[in-house]
């Protein structure tokens, strides 16, 4: 399984991943949570590419 990173600095909360994949990226007592596994790496790496700002990350 591979890592996502999150810079906070860079996303602008447009809220693709949380909308891709909600069980993934989620919001937890106001605070931005990453399961990184609850769902495949394929579909992890579909969202990421979908992040505008280039704040995800997803490393192999
Ligand atoms: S998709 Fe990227 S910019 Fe949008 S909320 Fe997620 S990390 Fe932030």
């Amino acid at each position: 399984m591979g890592k996502i990173s999150w810079d906070e600095k860079s996303c602008q909360h447009a809220g693709n991943c949380v909308k891709g994949l909600p069980n993934v990226f989620k919001i937890d007592d106001g605070r931005f949570v990453i399961d990184g596994n609850a769902a495949s790496a394929e579909e992890i790496k579909k969202v990421v590419d979908s992040c505008p700002s280039g704040a995800l990350k997803y490393k192999d």
